[in-house]
C-alpha cells in the first residue's frame, strides 16, 4: 500500500512524524480526505481531531487551528498547538471545557472578541476531549 510522509509541527516542537496511508483534517471548508498523491495545496484548518492511518492503525490527533500543506510525497501540518491521546490532560480540557461554556453564558456586557475567544477555547477542550477519550482506537 502506498504511503506518504506526514509531519504535525507546531512553534514548540515536531508532534508527529511517520509515514502513513491516509489521514482526514477539518480544513476552511470542511472535511478533507488525503491519500497518496493528493494534488498539492495549501487551507487552513479548523480546531478539530485529525485522523491517521498507519501501519500503527488509526490515530486521531487534537489539531488547534494552523496550515495544512500537501506536497507531493510529503504532508506538513503546522498548528499553533497539537496534541496526541497520550499527552492530553483530560481533566484540564473538562475544566477548560466548563469555564468556557460559562463564560458564553454571560450575556449582556460581553463584547464580541471575548465571546469568540471563550467559542475557540471550547472547540480547542471539545477536541482535546473527543481525543482523548478516542484512545482505545489506536
Ligand atoms: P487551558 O485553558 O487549559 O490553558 P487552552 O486551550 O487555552 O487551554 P492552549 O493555549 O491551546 O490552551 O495551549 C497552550 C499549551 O498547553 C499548548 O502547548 C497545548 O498543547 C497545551 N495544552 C492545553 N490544554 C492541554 C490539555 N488539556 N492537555 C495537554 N496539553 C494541553
Amino acid at each position: 500500500m502506498n504511503t506518504f510522509m506526514l509531519e504535525i509541527v507546531t512553534p514548540d516542537h515536531l508532534v508527529y512524524a511517520k509515514q502513513v496511508y491516509s489521514l482526514t483534517v477539518r480544513g476552511a471548508e470542511g472535511d478533507l480526505g488525503i491519500l497518496p498523491g493528493h494534488v498539492p495545496l495549501v487551507t487552513p484548518l479548523q480546531v478539530a481531531p485529525m485522523t491517521i492511518k498507519s501501519d500503527a492503525g488509526v490515530t486521531t490527533v487534537a489539531v488547534h487551528g494552523g496550515f495544512i500543506e500537501v506536497h507531493k510525497d510529503k504532508v506538513t501540518v503546522l498548528a499553533e498547538s497539537a496534541e496526541l491521546p497520550s499527552d492530553i490532560d483530560l481533566e484540564r480540557a473538562e475544566a477548560a471545557k466548563e469555564r468556557a461554556q460559562r463564560r458564553l453564558q454571560v450575556r449582556g456586557k460581553q463584547d464580541e472578541i471575548d465571546h469568540r475567544r471563550a467559542e475557540l477555547a471550547l472547540q480547542r477542550a471539545v477536541t482535546r476531549i473527543k481525543v482523548s477519550t478516542s484512545k482505545g482506537q489506536q
